[in-house]
């Protein structure tokens, strides 16, 4: 579903990630966890599209996402071809990033609309059903700032879905909310999960939940997967040396 085929991304001299290699399969569940500063939130940013990368290929469904293929080669991809992938792909942030001066219903209308070109009436339809997904049913005209986080994030997943995306990359989703906030929204997210066809990669600090929910995780060190397998096997019986001292700070 996502392969990432020896990517690399530098900012001047700083390498950040280094001949990255991972392949995502159709409704595999990825975390992805590491150290402050491995790369973790550069590779969603990447396959968002949000940042260019200096060497390698990143493919989605057997597509180049940024390169397109030319008489057998492959060139550097032009931004409908780029839009075209992209939108297979939602996001959610760290900060929620909802549109302040629209409610939770016009915040989960606005792409669809402008973007997939749905009707109001349709777009509107799907976005309630979305928001009583995430338990919100009765907020749809309330305004960010009348949201808790815990709230504002739901809508913000509630956003990324209503463009039907068929990978979901959620990233460190409940760093910011504060602690008795954090498990409705993870709720959503292993909901999401046994409801919904979805492909899930996420960087998250949650290592009790990345345990009972990814089907895979990975440790990240100084821009490279150092160690990746089942949860069971990475947290209850980690391989590599840096796995194990970063497990032993954290858990
Ligand atoms: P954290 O857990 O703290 O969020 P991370 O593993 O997600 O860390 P990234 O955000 O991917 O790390 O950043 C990797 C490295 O790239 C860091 O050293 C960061 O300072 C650097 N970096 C990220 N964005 C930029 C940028 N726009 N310009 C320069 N350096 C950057």
């Amino acid at each position: 579903m996502v392969r990432f085929e020896n990517v690399s991304k530098r900012y001047g001299s700083l390498t950040v990630l280094d001949g990255l290699d991972l392949e995502i399969k159709r409704g595999e569940k990825v975390s992805v966890i590491g150290p402050s500063g491995s790369g973790k939130t550069t590779v969603l940013r990447m396959l968002m599209t949000l940042e260019t990368i200096n060497d390698g290929v990143i493919w989605v469904e057997g597509e180049p996402l940024t390169h397109m293929q030319r008489n057998g080669k492959l060139v550097p991809a032009d931004i409908n071809h780029i839009r075209k992938i992209r939108a297979k792909i939602g996001m959610v942030f760290q900060s929620f990033n909802l549109f302040p001066h629209m409610t939770a219903m016009a915040n989960c209308i606005e792409a669809p609309i402008t973007v997939l070109g749905m009707k109001r009436a349709d777009a509107e339809a799907r976005a309630a059903d979305l928001l009583e997904m995430v338990g919100l049913g009765q907020k749809k005209g309330h305004y960010p700032s009348q949201l808790s986080g815990g709230q504002q994030q739901r809508v913000a997943i509630a956003r990324a879905l209503a463009m039907r995306p068929k990978i979901m990359l959620f990233d460190e989703v409940t760093s910011a909310l504060d602690p008795e906030l954090v498990g409705e929204v993870l709720e959503v997210i292993r909901k999401l999960g046994r409801e919904h066809d979805l492909t899930m990669l996420m960087v998250t600090h949650q290592m009790g939940f990345a345990k009972e929910f990814s089907d895979r995780v990975c440790f990240f060190h100084a821009g490279k997967i150092c160690e990746q397998g089942p949860p069971k096997e990475l947290f209850g019986a980690p391989k590599n040396e840096r796995t194990q001292q970063f497990l032993r700070a954290v858990l």
